[in-house]
């Protein structure tokens, strides 16, 4: 009696005992980076926002 393996989360692979629940390590890293972007926010001000008293920027366009 063997136990089947579940599926890896992010690709639906069989995963690896090396990895589990993923596939592989890079699925592994893969819903790590998913759970981050997700939960982190950066705080501040967005990039758009006009700049009353900072008018002189450069501008590389
Ligand atoms: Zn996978």
């Amino acid at each position: 009696m063997s136990h089947a393996p579940s599926p890896c989360p992010i690709c639906g692979k069989p995963a690896s005992d090396a990895a589990r629940p993923f596939c592989s390590p890079r699925c592994k890293q893969l819903d790590l980076g998913r759970w981050l972007g997700e939960g982190y926010v950066i705080p501040g001000p967005p990039l758009d926002a006009p700049r009353a008293d900072n008018d002189d920027e450069d501008r590389t366009e």
